[in-house]
C-alpha cells in the first residue's frame, strides 16, 4: 500500500473560527501545535487540556489529528465525539465523529460546534509507563434542556454515546465486558456532573461572577 506524507500539504490555517460559530481544525495539524494554539486554549480549552495528556510532546508534534482520529483508539475522538464534531473529507463528504471513518479517502478538516467550556468535561484513565491506548476516556457537552450527552470509551473499542435527561447517572448506563471499567467511568462523570452543579450553584450565589461563563 503506498504511503503519502500529507503533513505538509496546505489545508489552511490551522484553526479557523467560522462565522456560524464552529471551529474549523485542519486534519494535518499537529496535536502539540493545536495544544498551545491560542484560539483552542481560549475557545476549546478541554482540547488543549487533553492533548497534555496525550503521549510526550516528542510525539505530539509528529502526530496529527487527522491520524489520531483515523487511528481509531484515539482519545481526541472521544472529546470530539461528545461535541458533535464532524470530519471533512476531499470531495465534500462529512462524518460525524464516532462513525468509523473511510481510510481510503483524504480527511481535510474536522468542523466542532461551540460549547460552553464550563459545560464540557473529558477524562482519560491509562497507563503512563508504556505507551498503550488509554483504559477510559469519558466525555461529556451538557445540553441545553439540563442532560448530558456523554461519549465514552471503555477499553480499545469504539465510541459510546449515552444520553442522560438528568443529573442522576446509572452505572447500568455505561456498563461493558468489564465492570471494573464501566465503575471507574460512572464514577468519574458522576464526579464532573456533580462539581458542575456546585460551580452553577456557587455563580448564583455570587452575583459578581462572570455569567458568561456559567450561563446554561
Ligand atoms: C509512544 C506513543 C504514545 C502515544 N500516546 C497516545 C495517547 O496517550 N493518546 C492518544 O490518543 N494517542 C497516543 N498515541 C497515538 C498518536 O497520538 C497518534 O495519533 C498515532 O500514532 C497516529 O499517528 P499520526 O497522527 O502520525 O498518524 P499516521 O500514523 O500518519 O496515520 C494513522 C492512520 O490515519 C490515517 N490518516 C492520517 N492522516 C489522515 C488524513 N488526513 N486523512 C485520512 N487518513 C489519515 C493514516 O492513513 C493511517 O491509517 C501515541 C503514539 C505513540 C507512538
Amino acid at each position: 500500500m503506498p504511503v503519502i506524507d500529507v503533513s505538509d500539504v496546505d489545508f489552511g490555517p490551522t484553526v479557523k473560527p467560522l462565522d456560524n460559530g464552529d471551529l474549523r481544525i485542519t486534519a494535518n495539524a499537529h496535536l502539540e501545535e493545536l495544544r498551545l494554539d491560542p484560539v483552542i486554549v481560549a475557545r476549546l480549552p478541554a482540547l488543549s487540556e487533553l492533548l497534555a495528556l496525550v503521549g510526550a510532546s516528542g510525539i505530539r508534534n509528529l502526530a496529527t489529528i487527522g491520524g489520531n482520529l483515523a487511528w481509531g483508539l484515539g482519545d481526541t475522538e472521544i472529546l470530539l465525539v461528545a461535541l458533535g464534531a464532524q470530519a471533512l473529507f476531499a470531495g465534500g463528504t462529512r462524518i460525524a465523529i464516532g462513525n468509523s471513518l473511510p481510510t481510503d479517502v483524504l480527511m481535510t478538516a474536522i468542523e466542532v460546534p461551540p460549547a460552553l467550556s464550563a459545560n464540557v468535561f473529558v477524562e482519560k484513565v491509562g497507563h503512563r509507563a508504556s505507551f498503550s491506548p488509554a483504559k477510559v476516556v469519558v466525555s461529556g457537552c451538557q445540553l441545553p434542556d439540563g442532560g448530558w450527552l456523554i461519549a465514552d470509551r471503555l477499553g480499545p473499542t469504539r465510541p459510546v454515546i449515552t444520553i442522560l435527561s438528568g443529573e442522576s447517572v446509572d452505572i447500568e448506563a455505561f456498563s461493558c465486558s468489564d465492570p471494573h471499567l464501566a465503575r471507574i467511568a460512572t464514577n468519574l462523570i458522576r464526579r464532573h456532573i456533580r462539581l458542575r452543579r456546585e460551580s452553577v450553584a456557587w455563580a448564583c450565589k455570587s452575583p459578581k461572577n462572570s455569567p458568561d461563563v456559567f450561563a446554561i
